[in-house]
């Protein structure tokens, strides 16, 4: 069944597009809740109410548990859902348990009998381990499995989504990912993040995502495993995931944690419950704590999910907004190792850029250092390089006032009618750019918490002779808008 893509809108490199798979369409970013096929706690009729269009299973445990229902019934009559399916080839009990009885033609054909939409070729993650051998070995045995299963089953009305291996060894990932899109795959999928995320390494997960990222074309759907952490959300869909699966708000609940958008509180430890979804408005912590233990899982599973299921939401929000960034920096401001990752894709500006508007209608945040390297920034710096034409051999340069547009400012339009010199403004961040710019996005409309550099103006006035000027005036620009020739004011004030 041809599997379809198309990206609506982006910024930095997350998008918001539409996946179509089996006649079906889901919204991405989207986040897949994994069911267990045997026992759920939350139906996926409430799945569906909450508005999640697909779900993720594993169809080693329905292989293993309720195979020949399954097979009668498939799979979406079998679990009551008509959204997409995507079902897991059973390689993530590798993890937990060590070995699968199943190989990887029985696996496809049964994911394919059993009607699933999406499915994973039968894999073995990586895993989080530092030999190199073992991570080869891991890939090495999902790439042939996959490149077997494109082979023998690609024409199925199964849609294949090809595992990418290697664990933290970036040409390891790339050999995979180039390896599965050179089979056929239209949509792949990082594995094992999970056990990097559950030890908080979270810059190792941004290269993991970029190292496969980089290797696949912009245009491919890339899934990510297992990503069902709150705070990490926003930083994987900034860095190119479309769609995650998690068992985490299950996960989560059966060990009284309760999700928030700036991280994971215990129960027990809680005098409020800062929600209003349906689980939380009525009740609180104490008397969560005195239910009975599958009502009380129930209930904080249930409020996982909402959480969940607003921060896929925020992403998309902010992605039409243009301020994934600003929502991935708040996320990361959380935990030092967040900071850390955030540093990381920070960065990596000129492989964000790809999806960073040029134009916007709301303004440009400059909290941190690290907002220097945001790609508008470094944008804008570059295009007065590109696009200038001098127009005379004196420049004037304003400085100060940078939230005053230039038709604003007093003092400077009578000698830009008298002597006709190039007017430039200086931006404490953005630098010096011409002053007809400034109506046009981010100059007026970048707000920044930086103080300008000291030197700025020196600087400014160097790159300013630099594109040919013989003379460079500076004039400040004060409350009001008006605007004095530094020089003389520094005269008077001797
Ligand atoms: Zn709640």
């Amino acid at each position: 069944m041809p599997l379809s893509f198309e990206v609506r809108d982006t910024d930095l490199l997350g998008r918001i597009g539409t996946l179509t798979v089996g006649g079906k369409k889901v919204e991405t970013p989207c986040l897949l809740p994994v069911i267990h096929p045997v026992r759920q706690s939350i139906t996926t009729a409430e799945l569906k109410k909450m508005g999640f269009q697909a779900l993720m299973t594993n169809s080693y445990i329905i292989y293993r548990r309720r195979k020949e229902e399954a097979l009668q019934k498939k799979i979406h009559s079998l679990l009551g859902f008509d959204g997409v399916f995507m079902t897991d080839s059973g390689g993530y009990q590798v993890l937990e348990y060590g070995s699968v009885e199943i190989s990887y033609d029985e696996s496809a054909r049964f994911q394919s009998s059993i009607g699933s939409d999406l499915a994973v070729t039968l894999d073995r993650p990586t895993g989080y381990t530092t030999s190199e051998a073992r991570a080869k070995e891991t890939m090495m045995y999902s790439l042939r499995n996959a490149e077997a299963t494109m082979k023998e089953f690609g024409e199925s009305i199964t849609s294949w989504v090809g595992p990418i291996q290697g664990g933290l060894f970036d040409p390891l990932l790339k050999k995979s990912a180039v390896g599965l899109v050179a089979a056929g795959f239209k949509m792949l999928a990082l594995g094992s993040p999970v056990q990097v995320m559950d030890s908080y390494r979270f810059a190792e997960l941004v290269g993991m995502i970029l190292a496969a990222r980089r290797s696949i074309p912009y245009s491919m759907p890339l899934h990510l495993f297992g990503a069902g952490h709150p705070l990490t959300m926003a930083l994987s869909v900034a860095l190119g995931c479309d769609t995650f699966d998690s068992a985490s708000y299950v996960l989560f609940a059966k060990n009284d944690r309760y999700m928030t958008e700036n991280g994971i509180l215990r129960l027990g430890e809680m005098t409020y419950l800062p929600c209003s979804c349906v689980a939380c408005v009525s009740t609180t912590p104490k008397e969560l704590g005195e239910m009975p233990r599958d009502e009380r899982t129930r209930a904080l599973a249930l409020h996982n999910l909402h959480v969940l299921r607003a921060e896929m939401l925020a992403c998309r929000e902010a992605i039409t907004e243009g301020r994934l960034w600003d929502l991935v920096q708040v996320r990361c401001s959380s935990h030092p190792r967040l900071t850390e990752a955030f540093s990381v894709m920070a960065g990596e500006a000129e492989l964000l850029s790809v999806g960073t508007r040029h134009f916007r209608d709301k303004g440009l945040m400059v909290r941190s250092a690290h907002d220097l390297g945001r790609p508008e920034v470094l944008r804008s710096a570059a295009r007065l390089d590109a696009s200038f034409r001098r127009g005379s051999g004196t420049a004037l340069l304003l400085v100060g006032g940078d939230q005053i547009p230039i038709g604003e400012v007093k003092g400077p339009a009578a000698a830009l009618g008298r002597r006709n010199p190039d007017v430039f403004r200086l931006h404490p961040v953005l630098g010096v750019y011409p002053a007809e710019l400034d109506y046009v996005y981010p100059f007026t409309q970048t707000v920044a918490a930086l103080h300008p550099q000291p030197g700025g103006t020196e600087a400014a006035k160097k790159r300013l002779r630099r594109l040919g000027y013989k003379k460079v005036e500076v004039w400040e620009v004060g409350k009001g808008g008006r605007a004095q020739r530094a020089e003389s004011r520094s005269r008077r004030s001797r």
